[in-house]
């Protein structure tokens, strides 16, 4: 057998799948260009390397579960200055996921906490966290009937396995006691063992209202918060302003437009 077929069937065994495609070509120019014998290497393990790496974004992408790509770099800072634009960026770096840290944060629709959430989360997924992004509703929805069917702790394992978990606008929808405790059971067993990037509407002083109950909500916001790192973002809707500017709003409304949840519902 010749020798290109041959390195191109060890290749293949060992899996180097994207390698042994190309290494026929890549041999072809390697000679035509003379290139040292290191450097063949370099292109061609090069090659294998970021088409595993583009594999393994992809897919830890679609499990990952995010309802929209945005990065941090997308961001306008500029538009919404009651962010510290530091703070994000150092949140960015993921020390905080190390440190089993939480991320909070809140404002009213439309200011950017989904795409905050969304940024971090994709920027740890290069890192190599594993991410899941959920709605609360969806998620409180979730545990609380698998709590009902005394199958809590096994579906809290969806939950409790990626070291990054997003929980996204808290507080539109109330819980229900029974939601309650079962998001509970959730932020209990995550305290100081995976991270929490959560984003919601209202303030802690609404949590009682919003979960039913106000024992739970301090015990709740007790392991969220121990560890936590929240962003308080006031300002006009980017949403609104793009609006605005099409004309659908006339002049401007003042700081706190109107239709506040059915804006948080129309990207999906
Ligand atoms: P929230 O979760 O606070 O309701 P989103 O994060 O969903 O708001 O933002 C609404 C839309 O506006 C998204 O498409 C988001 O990418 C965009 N957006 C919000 N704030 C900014 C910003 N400062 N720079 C760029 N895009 C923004
Ligand atoms: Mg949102």
């Amino acid at each position: 057998m010749i020798a290109v077929a041959k390195a191109r069937q060890y290749l293949e065994e060992l899996k180097l799948t994207q390698a042994a495609e190309v290494v026929e070509s890549r041999l072809e120019a390697a000679a035509q260009k003379e290139l040292p014998y290191a450097e063949f290497l370099v292109d061609l393990l090069g090659i294998e390397a970021r088409a595993r790496r583009e594999r393994y974004l992809t897919t830890r992408t679609r499990l990952a579960h995010l309802p929209f790509r945005k990065t941090l770099e997308d961001f306008d800072f500029t538009f919404q200055p009651s962010i510290d634009e530091r703070q994000v960026w150092e949140l960015g770096t993921l020390a905080f996921v190390g440190d089993a840290a939480n991320v909070v944060l809140l404002g009213p629709p439309g200011v950017g906490k989904t795409h905050l959430a969304v940024a971090l989360g994709l920027r740890a997924i290069e890192h190599g966290y594993g991410v899941y992004f959920a709605r609360a509703h969806d998620l409180v929805e979730d545990l609380r009937r698998a709590q009902a069917e005394h199958r809590l702790d096994r579906r809290l394992r969806v939950y409790l396995a990626p070291k990054v978990l997003i929980v996204d606008e808290f507080g539109v929808w109330p819980c229900g006691r029974e939601g309650a405790t079962a998001l509970f059971a959730l932020v209990s067993a995550r305290y100081e063992r995976g991270s929490i990037i959560l984003t919601s509407n209202k303030g802690f002083a609404e949590w009682g209202e919003v979960l039913g109950d106000e024992v739970v909500a301090t015990a709740i916001l007790d392991r969220l918060l121990h560890h936590s790192h929240i962003l308080n973002v006031r300002g006009e809707s980017y949403r609104l302003r793009e609006k605005r500017r099409a004309g659908l709003f006339g002049r401007a409304p003042g700081r706190s437009p109107q239709p506040v949840t059915e804006d948080a519902r129309e990207e999906r």
